[in-house]
């Protein structure tokens, strides 16, 4: 496994062991170049899915390149990394179970600003903004015009849920 910082081809497997109820295999590996340190999973891939990109080229579904779009979006919030894998890893059952092997881009990203939408606000917006390729301010208005709407709903429905905590999770510093 290449080094993510480096590039090095000079990493060792420092830990292995099962997590997400044994579905997956958590590896802490450090670099000898840099001694960088990282983690990587080894899940079951029940059927290889193909991406349809918004060009029409055709490439290989990248469960990491869909987390790192999701970790990006949810950078510095009070969301652990382990929820942020589980959350990943119904995206690609879901997607693994529509039946269908060639997925275009556009649902992977809808399906994950639908995951997104009920884990963060904030991350919802960020992913949105990139996904939907926002290019204007009003375009971020829409998004949280859409946030406050569902959120009055719920209130309107009498939802005894208090507000949400406005600062950040106490005891979390990055
Ligand atoms: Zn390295």
């Amino acid at each position: 496994m290449r080094c993510p910082y480096c590039n090095g081809d000079n990493t060792q497997v420092k830990d292995s062991r099962p997590t997400e109820e044994s579905a997956a295999i958590r590896r802490r590996r450090v670099c000898e170049d840099c001694g960088g340190r990282f983690t990587t999973f080894e899940r079951v891939q029940l059927r290889d899915i193909v991406v349809i990109k918004r060009s029409g080229r055709r490439v290989p579904f990248d469960r990491e390149k869909l987390s790192r779009s999701v970790e990006v979006a949810l950078r510095k919030r009070p969301i652990q990394p382990e929820r942020i894998e589980r959350m990943v890893s119904g995206l690609v059952r879901q997607l693994e179970s529509m039946g269908e092997q060639d997925v275009p881009s556009s649902t992977i990203g809808a399906l994950a600003m639908e995951a997104l939408k009920g884990l963060d606000p904030v991350g919802y917006v960020r992913f949105a903004s990139v996904y939907r390729d926002f290019r204007e301010a009003a375009e971020f208005r829409e998004v949280l015009d859409e946030i406050a709407g569902s959120a009055q709903r719920t209130d309107a429905q009498g939802a005894a849920s208090p507000a949400p905590p406005v600062a950040e999770t106490v005891g979390r510093k990055h």
